[in-house]
Parts: C-alpha cells; structure tokens; sequence
C-alpha cells in the first residue's frame, strides 16, 4: 500500500487571532485543492474554535497541540480530549519533546493519551526523538523503542497512528539531521512497527524543517512527511514545504 505524504504544521504558542485569520485567508489559495498531501494545523488550542470555520472546506485539517488523558475533571489549564472531539478535531499531538523536556511529560503519559485518543476515535501524532547526549552514547534505537513501546502500551491495534521521529537536538535549533541520519531512524522505527504489524504507519521527520532541505529528505523511501515548527508560520514557506513535498519522487 502507497503511504500518502502528510505535512503538519505546529505553531506552538504563537500566533494572535487576528494573524491567525489572516494566516488561514491567505493559505488555501497558495495550494491546489486536489493536492496529493495531506495537511494538518496544530494551533493554540485557544485558537481551534476560531479557525474551524475560517479552513471550512480549505482541505486542511486542525489538531490540537496536546490533551490530557482524562475525558474532563479538575485538571485547571489542561485541554479535555472530549471537548477536542466535540469540536470535530481528529488528530492531536502526544509527547511532543517541549511537552516532555519542558513540561515533563512521561512515557507513561503519552501511552495515556494514545488511549484516550483512540477512545474517543482520534488520531494521535506520537512525538519521539532521542537528546542530543542519548545519541553520543549510542541510546538511539533504544529511546525510540521505549518511546514507542510505551505509547502502544494501551493503544488500540485497530486504531490509526502517526509518528514522528523528532531528534530533541534539531528541533528549532537550525540543526536539521541529515538525510542519512533521519533515514537510519525512520528504518529503525519502521521495522519496530512492522513487528507489531504497523508497517503501513506514516512517520514524519521533524527538526528545522525549511524549504531547502525538504527535497533530500523526502527521498529518503521511510519519510512519510514533515512536522513543521518555525518555518509553519510563514505560510508562503509553509505552502512551499507542502508542495516540494508532494513533487518529490520516492
Ligand atoms: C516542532 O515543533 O515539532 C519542530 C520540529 O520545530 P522546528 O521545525 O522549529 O524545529
């Protein structure tokens, strides 16, 4: 089965509304409708209410930048996953590296929300990556199958995943891994999924992701697509990663 490319976006935790609104007024006019790629927006989640209507029928879908892993209760500032699903929000980010390095969130919690998402039907994007130091000491593999292991602990087989191999040390540092370097552990990750039977699963690259460097990555034949930080808020580089990414051949 041909894995469709998949190009997301996170803005993290900018944007006003009103950049937002204009964001969205400008960007489905920069791509062609019938685009072979699909196209996802991880805004604040304080901005998903406004921008449901304003990509109504763009052909780009939203998700959210995190949930918790309860359904609702007092969780004061968290984002319940029930209301995400009301909304009509599909796809949600776990584990992303600024929610675990900064925020500590644990394996055990990602593994949580993965449950919950597939509870309630959605889509998790889950973020893997090893620290710069885990890579000098060779902790790669392991990180990304721990990291993995622990996110499928409770997750329903049935259910769609996505990943996303994300090294910490590329991630809005300018430093983006080399082809070569994204490949090895798109391979590694590809074949520990295919053990449990999920070979067909999308996984993106993340990390410093620019228009320049998108072509030699997504050749790479297990780099399903990009999650896109910094250069996501421009959306003319924004649509340029889009579209090098479905002209690429692979
Ligand atoms: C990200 O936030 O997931 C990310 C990859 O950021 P950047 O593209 O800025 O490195």
């Amino acid at each position: 089965m041909k894995r469709r490319k998949l190009v997301a976006g996170n803005w993290k935790m900018n944007m006003a509304p009103s950049e937002a609104k204009s964001y969205a007024s400008k960007y489905p006019r920069l791509l062609k409708r019938d685009m072979e790629v699909n196209i996802i927006i991880f805004p604040q989640s304080i901005l998903l209410p406004i921008l449901i209507d304003e990509f109504k029928n763009s052909g780009i879908k939203l998700g959210s930048q995190n949930c918790h892993w309860e359904l609702q209760g007092a969780f004061t500032g968290e984002t319940s996953p029930q209301t995400l699903k009301q909304l009509g929000i599909e796809y949600c980010l776990v584990g992303h590296s600024e929610r675990r390095h900064t925020f500590g969130e644990t394996n055990v919690q990602t593994g949580m929300k993965v449950r919950t998402l597939h509870q309630l039907g959605m889509t998790p994007i889950i973020c893997v990556g090893e620290t710069v130091g885990e890579r000098e000491r060779g902790q790669t593999e392991d990180i990304l199958r721990t990291q993995i292991d622990s996110a499928l602990k409770d997750a329903d087989p049935k259910k769609t995943i996505i990943v996303a191999y994300e090294p910490v040390w590329a991630i809005g540092t300018g430093r983006v891994a080399t082809p070569d370097i994204a490949q090895k552990a798109h391979a590694v990750l590809r074949e520990y999924l295919k053990q449990r039977g999920l070979q067909n699963t999308t996984i993106l690259y993340g990390g410093s992701v620019k228009p320049d460097n998108v072509a030699t990555l997504v050749s790479c034949p297990d780099i399903d697509g990009f999650l896109v930080g910094g250069a996501s808020l421009e959306p003319e580089e924004f649509a340029n990663i889009c579209l090098l990414t479905l002209n690429a051949s692979r």
